[in-house]
């Protein structure tokens, strides 16, 4: 009864300050809102007012469970504070206060129901189908957490910061004529090609990171979680984030893919990428060695010896078997970290962590 209080608890103040952000959103739009996404959230207005009214009903009736079960009411208190200053804010009726409309906005709606979405989907699967007995709220989620909101809230600058290379160097590349028979193809065709080519790219870029010591103290980051769940895989310095980005995004900007293929693979690689950090065993027999499961990626985590330097693949387990670095035993890795030095723990320590000096430093070390 207690864990579920607590649980409950949790849930209810996490939802509430889910709902604030929201109600920030509808307060000021042009502030906070992805502006691509602006139509499409006017256009479906009625559906997102019922979701943060939603979220607002279940604020109060988790954070009032809470209260019921526990003895310390904080939690729980909490959790109907926020869902009260969500309501004071507007509830499901606020309006737009026409302050802001900028050249940048940040991505808060980006990150609010990407959260929502992520977790309605991936808490209840690895409490189903956990692999390792451990907790929603793990040490370190708090600085994943962060990470989750630095990397979707500043979509906006990430996506223009990532797309300038390949715009600045590249351009001779374009070649009108040969795009446009690349976006005449099939939708489901060119996500194909899409994940070919990028997953090569990111096998490279991800090797190297792990190769050269002045990279790897960026990516030791996203190496530094000694728990693996849902949430882990956002854990990831913003310099690994925008260099894996620019180069995914140097062969789609040359090949000129169709946005509707080019978002369908945004739309299902950010939910692959999630997955493959999971705490779920599934471990997909018949494709296992096709597509990178959790079980092929938790070996990347691996600060075991024989998987130290494995499975750079995102989704092609493929790259790993023709350039030699695949590896997959029948059973799932032991522990995970790195090996010879902890990064901090806190966000900012996380941040500064490559800028220290550290020393002569082994690629794993
Ligand atoms: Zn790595
Ligand atoms: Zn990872």
């Amino acid at each position: 009864m207690i864990r579920y209080g607590k649980r409950a608890g949790a849930a209810s103040g996490l939802l509430g300050m889910l709902c604030v952000l929201a109600e920030f959103c509808f307060l000021f739009p042009e502030l906070l809102v992805t502006p691509d996404a602006l139509p499409l959230y006017r256009a479906n207005l009625g559906f997102f007012r019922g979701l943060l009214l939603g979220a607002i009903l279940a604020t109060f009736a988790l954070g009032a469970l809470s209260v019921l079960l526990l003895r310390s009411k904080a939690h729980g208190l909490l959790g109907m504070g926020l869902g009260a200053v969500a309501l004071l804010l507007g509830g499901a009726q606020a309006q737009p206060l026409g302050i802001g409309g900028g050249p940048v906005a940040a991505g808060l709606d980006y990150f609010v129901l990407e959260l929502l979405a992520l977790g309605l989907l991936f808490i209840p699967l690895e409490r189903l189908f956990a692999l390792r007995e451990q907790r929603i709220f793990r040490p370190g989620w708090q600085t994943d957490l962060k990470h989750f909101f630095a990397s979707h809230a500043g979509v906006q600058l990430l996506s223009f910061a990532s797309m300038a290379p390949a715009q600045a160097l590249f351009a001779w590349a374009v070649h009108a004529p040969f795009q446009a028979a690349v976006a005449a193809q099939p939708v489901w065709l060119q996500f194909v090609q899409i994940l070919l080519v990028v997953d090569f790219m990111t096998y490279w870029i991800h090797r190297a990171f792990h190769r050269v010591p002045w990279l790897w103290s960026f990516h030791a980051i996203h190496h530094s979680s000694l728990q693996m769940d849902w949430l882990a895989g956002s854990r990831m310095h913003l310099v690994d984030v925008l260099a894996t980005r620019a180069a995914a995004f140097l062969p789609v900007f040359a090949l000129g893919f169709a946005p509707a293929a080019l978002y369908a693979y945004l739309a299902f690689v950010s939910v692959h990428a999630v997955y493959i950090h999971a705490n779920v065993r599934w471990r997909w027999p018949g494709v296992r060695w096709v597509i990178a499961t959790p079980e092929y990626h938790h070996w990347h985590h691996s600060s075991e010896e024989e998987g130290i330097d494995r499975n750079f693949a995102g989704f092609l387990p493929l790259w790993d078997l023709v350039f030699g670095t695949a590896y997959q035993p029948g059973h799932w890795p032991a522990r995970y970290g790195t090996v010879n030095f902890q990064p901090p723990e806190d966000y900012l320590g996380q941040l500064l962590y490559p800028l220290r000096r550290h020393g002569k430093r082994t690629p794993y070390g």
